[in-house]
């Protein structure tokens, strides 16, 4: 069809990394490893509760915060798991999942010209959204192999134009995981300055070896100014059905409801019944890091073997391995190469980074069947 020219308000934005290696994956019928779900179904009985209230006529729209018995057991949740208060009347907000929350809360805080902190690698998501409102991304690195923050130099890009800072753990890509230290610092840093905190913390729960999740919320100096996001989509293996959530004190809920209110009004009212009645059984949600690290430790064991360096894991469900004793090949090469001729497909890092990466590692997803992984791993260790 004609069309007239539209000037981009994202120039250099052009397929998604997931997209790019998602599609070469189908063309070439390869084991796909790259983009982050499950190849498995949730419970039966979560998409029976879904059939239920559709059935029962739960098909119009829901308040615009989030149908209030969901708020509640959230709130629930987040008390029993990590002691907070959460008002589920004014400081919880349900999302089309976490994309729509990262939007509304970087759309809520940043202004023309202010510049925002983040680390990268970085999810892809964050830097388009800051950038349609006008605001800078000011990229700290974290270095392999562990991936770790370096406070100190964090220090050192923060100025008075500095808005907000943006974390996410455990962390995707790296699967590394904040610990308390690193918490502390970071309420040090904010707490003498205005600086607002959008913490991503979709793999909250997809955590192992014991650790405890540090979600901003247990820094009750650092809540008051975070806007902490998470989604069901990680939770409950339910990418697709695109419920997320908020936290946030009530002054900054009351600006990021304003945003969600025009983004989309109100969340899929049958999945948030259902997800509100399933999650009355919180063993569903506390046995989730076991459940995932037995998938981690199946998929290290099965290409122990193999020349791939295998980095460590501490959360989500991604697994980091390093090539460089197999190739000299840039990563998005290799990926690709690996894809097409090999039949593997997986995520190289440097596009999470904002001048790429000369690191030799690639992001595997292993939120698979066993069987996906052995077969994916028969491969890998060929290589
Ligand atoms: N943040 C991170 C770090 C993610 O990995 C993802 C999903 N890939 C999201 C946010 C988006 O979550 P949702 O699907 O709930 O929008």
């Amino acid at each position: 069809m004609k069309s007239i020219s539209l000037d981009s308000k994202l120039p250099t934005i052009g397929k998604s990394i997931f997209t790019v290696m998602s599609n070469l994956a189908k063309t070439h019928g390869a084991i796909n490893l790259s983009q982050g779900f499950p190849d498995f179904q949730c419970d039966p009985a979560l998409t029976e509760l879904v059939g239920k209230y559709i059935r029962k006529g739960m098909n119009q729209y829901v308040q615009s915060n989030g149908l209030p018995v969901l708020r509640e057991r959230i709130s629930v949740m987040v008390k029993e798991l990590y002691g907070a208060d959460y008002d589920p009347e004014s400081e919880i907000t349900i999302t089309s999942g976490a994309t729509e929350a990262l939007f509304c809360a970087i759309s809520a805080v940043v202004r023309e010209g202010d510049e925002v902190i983040l680390l990268e690698p970085v999810y892809d998501s964050y830097v388009p959204v800051i950038e349609l409102n006008g605001g800078r991304p000011v990229f700290v690195t974290l270095e392999a192999p562990d991936f770790k923050v370096n406070w100190e130099n964090l220090k050192k890009h923060i100025n008075s134009r500095t808005r907000l800072i943006m974390i996410n753990t455990p962390h995707n890509p790296t699967g590394t995981v904040l610990s308390g230290e690193d918490m502390l610092e970071l309420q040090k840093i904010v707490r003498s300055n205005k600086i607002f905190i959008i913490s991503d913390e979709v793999y909250e729960h997809i955590i192992f070896d014991r650790q405890a999740h540090q979600g901003v919320v247990r820094y009750p100096e650092l809540a008051a100014q975070s806007f902490i996001i998470s989604s069901f989509g990680k939770t409950f293996h339910t990418t697709g059905w695109k419920v997320g959530y908020c936290l946030a004190p009530e002054v900054l809920s009351r600006e990021f409801r304003k945003i969600h209110q025009f983004v989309t009004f109100s969340t899929s009212t049958p999945f948030q019944y259902a997800f509100a009645e399933y999650m009355q059984d919180s063993s569903r949600i506390t046995g989730l890091g076991t459940f995932y690290q037995e998938r981690r430790d199946y998929f290290r064991k099965a290409i122990k073997g193999s020349r791939f360096g295998i980095l460590p894991c501490n959360g989500t469900y991604f697994q980091l391995l390093d090539y460089s004793m197999i190739s000299e090949e840039n990563d998005l090469e290799f990926a690709k190469r690996i894809t097409s001729e090999h039949k593997v497909a997986s995520i190289p890092l440097s596009p999470f980074y904002h001048n790429g990466s000369k690191e030799r590692i690639l992001r595997f997803c292993f939120a698979k069947e066993h069987g996906t992984l052995d077969k994916a791993a028969g491969i890998l260790n060929k290589l």
